[in-house]
């Protein structure tokens, strides 16, 4: 069902891995821990594979977004990468991750040691992902078909909240969910560029907060889709 690669493949993939990872040092990215788990993790075996294999292989450590299905994109490498590094990640946080998509980034932040709890309100995406993320490895705490809006109350509160959708406001919710202490990105904006914004929650009602350059993602739509 899903893709399978070759041993001589895994090993030319290995070595573009690490030239991404170089590339990302390069554009600043510092934190081992991000930078290990970035060259870890198979990213070309997590694309759409009814579309065009071979060519989107072939740019799948490249930094670039790409399709993943259902009109959604994998996230850029560097992007995946400052997200996590924004967050400060520490092994045995709890993550909630706002959109699942392919499970790329949540496949990242599992190998750094997070419990992740992920939500995807696209049915086919989240299906798919559902199966896909334990067959290459990768143990998600929950992978839920809902609005990410709306968070994971039953579960809250988590250490972390990442976004991974643009967002036209901070959805309240969230920050209810966001344990004090703990640490929010989230891209605002409804325009085709976004602000990446960093949260710290400081106290039950209050939060430092930083604006951290522009980004570019799909927009966070309302209510699940079937
Ligand atoms: N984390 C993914 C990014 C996928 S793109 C990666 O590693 O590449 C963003 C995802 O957010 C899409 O799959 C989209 O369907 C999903 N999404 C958009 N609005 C959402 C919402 N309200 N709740 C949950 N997921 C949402």
């Amino acid at each position: 069902m899903f893709y399978q690669v070759s041993k001589e493949d895994e090993y030319l993939f290995k070595g573009k891995r690490r030239r991404l990872v170089e590339q990302l040092k390069t554009k600043g990215i510092k934190n081992t821990m991000v930078l290990a788990a970035l060259e870890k993790v198979p990213r070309h075996l997590f694309f759409d594979t009814s579309t065009a294999r071979p060519a989107l292989l072939d740019h799948a450590y490249s930094d670039k977004a790409l399709p993943i299905g259902a009109g959604q994109t994998i996230s850029h490498p560097y992007t995946v990468a400052f997200q996590t590094e924004q967050l400060d990640i520490q092994q045995g946080d709890k993550v909630l991750e706002i959109g699942t998509g392919c499970g790329y980034q949540t496949a990242v932040l599992i190998e750094m040691g997070a419990k992740v709890y992920t939500i995807e309100r696209q049915k086919a995406l989240f299906d798919k992902t559902k199966l896909f993320l334990p067959y290459v490895g990768y143990k998600a705490v929950k992978i839920v078909y809902g609005d990410g809006y709306k968070g994971l109350p039953q579960f809250a509160p988590f250490d972390k909240i990442i976004v991974t959708a643009a967002a036209p406001y901070i959805p309240n919710d969230l920050l209810l969910q966001l344990k004090v202490g703990g640490m929010m990105l989230i891209p605002l904006g409804e325009g085709d560029v976004q602000e990446m914004i960093w949260l710290k929650k400081t106290g039950p009602t209050a939060f430092d907060k930083k604006v951290l350059g522009n980004f570019k993602f799909v927009p966070l739509l309302q209510h699940k889709s079937g």
